[in-house]
């Protein structure tokens, strides 16, 4: 099975996507997640990223799709979390996935007025040891700054600076969003309400998975 999470920036896809795969067994393929692993480890696919990462614009197409394709390769049961984000990329997809016998079984718009995901987005701040996620407005850490988990220092990702975060939230628009359109005409696409309770958005997404499997 074959799922595809569009949102914008802020919407929740990366923290959702971690808990549908936990839950159903997906590979957890989050390109941005990826970028940011390589920039850091300074490979050259990282250092190729690094600049369009950190000002908010989309790596160039041929980068993404040969990264993607080589991750693809033998998954049957995968979560696409940022890809594809425009038009060339979702024509790139499907003969990656047809080529091994798959199509995409379900798309998922994670919808979000764009005002809340900048307040989302700016008011992130991830630790730097572990990964995991807080938010100062909504979710905050017991002491300020540091990881409930793990006790390291939370700080902000270089893409979540208010400039920044609203130049993504433009590209979404401009780009993603035709991704909408596209996928409401090949019917495999479902809506959810993403301004609502972590817990509540997880609730909807389980349930536009569960009738899709039972139509398999
Ligand atoms: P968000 O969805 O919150 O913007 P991501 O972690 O998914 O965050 O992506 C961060 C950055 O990684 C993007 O702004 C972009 O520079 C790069 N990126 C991720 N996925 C893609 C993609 N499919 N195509 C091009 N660039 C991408
Ligand atoms: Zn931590």
């Amino acid at each position: 099975m074959i799922v595809i999470l569009l949102g914008a920036p802020g919407s929740g896809k990366g923290t959702q996507s971690r808990i549908l795969s936990a839950k159903y067994g997906f590979k957890h393929l989050a390109t941005g997640d990826i970028f940011r692993s390589e920039i850091a480890a300074k490979t050259t696919l990282g250092l190729k990223a690094a600049e369009y990462v950190k000002s908010g614009k989309l790596v160039p197409d041929d980068t993404v799709t040969e990264m993607v394709a080589g991750k693809l390769e033998g998954a049957e049961k995968c979560l696409l979390d940022g890809f594809p984000r425009n038009l060339a990329q979702a024509h790139a997809l499907a003969p990656l996935l047809s080529r091994q016998g798959e199509a995409i079984d379900l798309v998922i718009f994670m919808n979000l007025p764009k005002k809340e995901a900048l307040k989302r987005l700016t008011s992130r701040r991830v630790c730097g040891s572990c990964g995991e996620v807080f938010n100062f407005i909504s979710r905050p850490p017991k002491t300020e700054g540091k990881c409930d988990q793990c006790g390291g220092n939370l700080t902000q990702r270089e893409d979540d600076t208010e400039a920044t975060a609203d130049k993504r939230l433009m590209v979404f628009e401009d780009l993603t969003r035709p991704l909408v359109v596209y996928y409401k005409a090949e019917q495999v696409f479902q809506e959810v309400d993403a301004s609502q309770s972590l817990e509540e958005v997880t609730k909807n997404l389980c349930a536009v998975i569960d009738s899709s499997r039972a139509l398999r």
